[in-house]
């Protein structure tokens, strides 16, 4: 099929369409926290495996019980807690800093007022928290039960939109995160909006490795300037 390389919103959807026949539509959402809660687990999951993030979040809990208790505990309690993820010792005064901080802000510890503010706007309020990017604003509005349409980039997604020459790698993973956004149809729904994060995500995982993609057996290969090259040194 012919399609369209130069206008950048046509190719992004002709790469969703591509990759979500491979990978699925509707894909089911992963979790299903309140945002607080997936505001704590997207801080936990920095640079951190899911299974040990997962694990790290489920100890917090068992643990503590409530964010309250969390936010008024000893330090080193939660950095014990944390221990399966990487940098407890950084990760653990950070949580505590930011509930202590959504305390002071909102009174309560509790995120569901994010749903009835516009998406835009509750994710730069999220951004003025500490160690809060625009990837971890998106994972809160999309991730958590405010199933709210917004896209996170991770590296995996980084690296196939800059393979296949939808943005510059310059720009950074923090800039993508809007200007991919950007790129998507505009009626797409908070569901197209994920399963694009997803199908991307996953292409970036079984195929489009970060050493030697296996353009070979790429479903963009004939779309692709970087698969283009490397199937022809
Ligand atoms: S053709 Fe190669 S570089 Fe391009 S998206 Fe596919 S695997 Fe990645």
């Amino acid at each position: 099929m012919l399609i369209n390389t130069t206008n950048k919103e046509e190719f992004v959807f002709e790469v969703h369409q591509r990759l979500s026949e491979l990978y699925g539509r509707d894909i089911k959402y992963f979790h299903d926290l309140d945002p607080l809660s997936e505001l704590v687990s997207t801080l936990l999951s920095h640079r951190t495996k899911n299974r040990d993030s997962g694990q790290a979040f489920t100890n917090l809990m068992d643990a503590f019980g409530s964010w309250e208790n969390v936010r008024d505990a000893p330090t080193e309690e939660v950095q014990a807690a944390i221990a399966p993820c990487t940098w407890p010792e950084q990760k653990a005064p950070r949580i505590q800093q930011v509930l202590r901080l959504l305390t002071e802000k909102h009174g309560v510890l509790n995120l569901s007022f994010l749903a009835d503010m516009e998406v835009r706007a509750a994710r730069q309020w999220l951004e003025e928290l500490p160690g809060v990017g625009p990837k971890s604003s998106a994972a809160v509005m999309s991730f958590s039960s405010l199933r709210a349409k917004a896209l996170p980039v991770d590296s995996h997604h980084f690296r196939v939109a800059v393979r296949l020459g939808i943005i510059d790698a310059k720009i950074g993973e923090g800039k993508a995160n809007r200007v991919l956004e950007d790129l998507l149809p505009p009626d797409f729904t908070a569901q197209e909006v994920y399963d694009n994060h997803q199908v991307m995500m996953r292409h970036g995982q079984k195929v489009c490795f970060h050493y030697k993609p296996d353009c070979n057996n790429c479903v963009l290969l004939d779309v692709c300037p970087t698969g283009q090259k490397t199937v022809n040194l």
